[in-house]
């Protein structure tokens, strides 16, 4: 859940360090710290806090002097976010620094058997073992010293490990946490993700797990688990520095949504062609797509609602069932799978450790797997039979715009796809959604032209609220839930989502004079059995927002406010309607003062079960 950063070169390293750690401060940021080699010892410097802090005692990288070092910035698992806990841990002789990203579930038993041997503990993390075990181990050969570390760790790791032994080269190791190899100049770096070393180069080598790395400024040297030397060819990464910036924007979270157009179109456009859907990537033929019997969507958080969107849009025009599971239930919950489902794996970073997990746990069981993943070469990507990828480009801000959106449109494709291949779409049909699909990122381009002051507006006057309850039926429904995640995330406002229809069977005793409702009431056929949930709240005092493709009078006389979005397709307004739904959290989170691209206790790639 952290982020890594490694260098070593000709340049001073921590200053690198620091701009490295900037842009993967969304993975975690409630502390940071930095390891520099010169003359043979180590120097650290670590702070609790955010990035700034470190910045600050190390005045911006003029300080520790070195060209080979290692950075963190950490979302703590283990023991409380402060200076001490924070990474590098260094090992007793000080001789070796160690960062790391990920759960060693057996620290306890290490700690132990450490302690047995003469070491002792400053920290509470279960990354100091990595430390002391290193220089357990070390016998002069550091691959070989480090296999013998990894070994014994049991649990997820991400490994960035300096030893004063080694003047010019840094290790790094990894299983089930993500980490990439820069390839610079007479320079070379090591990452959790591209964009913390996009400013000095796009070519990486992409690391799997159970792989040792040895990073020199001219050479990289990576291992398998059996000390055997590995080849690999360079991953040459399209996307530019600008991708990691604000670019003017107050918060990368507003940039991102502003991305989403240029994002649905390049995930769109390419692969809805004349001759039907072309998905690169996925090599289901019709003969096994006829086989399928069931669909079971998997992924956590936004990813999740995006799936719970996929299984309308997926039922209704292929007519495979499906099912939306949140992966931490899936894979605990001996789900029905055969050698005849289709597991559809959703996750932007591709290293969500739960959807990970579930993932194996479906190919276990026989499933066939098709990922829709944003980062590509990520292991969710590597471990799939099949790959969609959404290419809406680094997404920095927590709380998912742009990611989530062409999740949404690559699940769209996917069912398509399916409805074409099984011969349950007709042409018409067909052609209508396609064109939709295609105007989407015009379509977004409408709510972001039309509806931004009118939604500032309404956030300005209700950001003080409380509570804030969302709801809708069907595909109105699944953007309830997206909509009160968005809000919660941010603003902190407690906020729920409910199926319309579910209301009167418990919430409404809630509502009362000046709840605020957010009711979305986007799909025509089910609008006027949401008006009739949305009379039921507002008779009790409530104050209601609605969002509408097509305003009525009917509406406008119930609704404190009516956000009435483009015209876009019955299947598909979901895509500008929840941009409408981001706006409105932003804008709620921005009258709030709030942290929006770090909100508190949130890390964006939720790399830890
Ligand atoms: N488990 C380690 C800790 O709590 C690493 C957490 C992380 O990945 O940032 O320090």
């Amino acid at each position: 859940m952290c982020g890594i950063v490694g260098y070593t070169g000709r340049r001073q390293a921590a200053p690198i360090l620091l701009e490295g750690l900037s842009k993967l401060e969304y993975r975690g940021y409630d502390s940071s710290g930095m390891a520099v080699l010169s003359g043979g010892n180590i120097t650290m410097y670590k702070s609790g806090g955010r990035l700034s802090e470190l910045k600050r005692i190390t005045d911006n990288g003029s300080r520790p002097a070195g060209t080979i070092g290692i950075g963190h910035t950490r979302w703590a698992t283990h023991g409380a976010p402060n200076d001490v806990n924070s990474h590098p841990h260094i090992s007793k002789s000080g001789k070796f620094a160690v960062v790391h990203n990920g759960i060693i579930e057996n620290y306890l038993d290490l700690k132990l058997f450490l302690t047995e041997k003469g070491f002792s503990f400053v920290s509470e993390t279960d990354t100091e073992v990595i430390a002391h075990l290193t220089e357990y181990y070390y016998n002069g050969d550091m691959v070989e010293t480090l296999r013998k570390v990894v070994n014994k760790l049991n649990g997820s790791y991400a490994l960035g490990v300096l030893s004063c032994y080694s003047p010019e080269t840094f290790y790094a190791a990894r299983k089930d946490s993500p980490l990439v190899v820069g390839l610079g100049e007479r320079e070379n770096f090591i990452a959790s993700d591209m964009p913390a070393v996009l400013s000095s180069t796009r070519r990486f080598l992409l690391m799997d797990d159970g792989e040792i790395a040895a990073v020199s400024p001219d050479s990289v040297l990576i291992y398998n688990a059996n000390r055997e030397p590995v080849e690999k060819t360079p991953f040459i990464a399209e996307w530019d520095i600008s991708a990691a910036e604000k670019n003017g924007f107050p918060h990368f979270m507003l940039k991102e949504i502003f991305e989403q157009p240029h994002a649905l179109d390049a995930t769109v456009r390419t692969r809805i062609t004349d001759g039907g859907i072309i998905l690169d990537n996925i090599a289901l033929t019709d003969e096994q797509i006829a086989r399928i019997d069931r669909i079971c969507i998997v992924a956590c958080g936004s990813a999740y609602h995006a799936g719970v969107l996929g299984k309308y849009f997926i039922e209704k025009l292929s007519r495979i069932p499906v099912e939306t599971d949140v992966a931490s239930e899936f894979r605990y919950r001996s789900p029905i799978v055969t050698d005849r489902t289709l597991a559809v794996i959703i996750s932007q970073s591709g290293e969500t450790a739960d959807t990970l997990a579930a993932l194996r746990q479906a190919r276990k069981l026989g499933a066939r797997i098709l990922s829709v993943v944003n980062v590509v070469g990520s292991s969710v990507a590597r471990e799939s039979d099949d790959v969609l990828y959404t290419r809406a480009g680094p997404e920095i801000a927590v709380a998912t715009t742009k990611g989530y959106t062409t999740q949404v449109a690559a699940l769209m494709l996917i069912g398509l796809k399916l409805a074409q291949a099984l011969d349950r779409i007709d042409e018409k049909d067909y052609k209508r959604i396609c064109n939709d699909l295609i105007g989407l990122p015009e379509a977004v381009n409408k709510v972001l032209e039309n509806n931004i002051q009118q939604l500032q507006f309404i956030a300005s006057k209700y950001y003080s609220a409380d509570d804030a309850y969302f709801i809708g039926r069907g595909a109105d429904y699944a953007l309830a839930l997206e909509g009160a995640l968005k809000l919660k995330e941010i603003s902190y406002i407690h906020a729920e989502s409910y199926a319309a229809g579910e209301l009167k069977h418990g919430t409404i005793s809630l509502i009362e004079k000046g709840s605020l409702v957010v009711a979305i009431a986007c799909d025509d056929r089910l609008f006027g059995k949401t008006l009739s949930n949305i009379k039921e709240v507002k008779s009790r005092g409530a104050t209601v927002i609605a969002l509408c493709s097509d305003s009525s009078d009917a509406l406008r006389a119930e609704c404190d406010h009516v956000i009435e979005l483009p015209q876009c397709g019955a299947e598909t307004y979901p895509v500008a309607a929840v941009t409408a739904l981001q706006l409105f959290a932003y804008y709620i989170a921005s009258a709030r003062g709030c942290d929006i691209d770090k909100p508190r206790n949130l890390a964006k790639s939720v790399t830890v079960e």
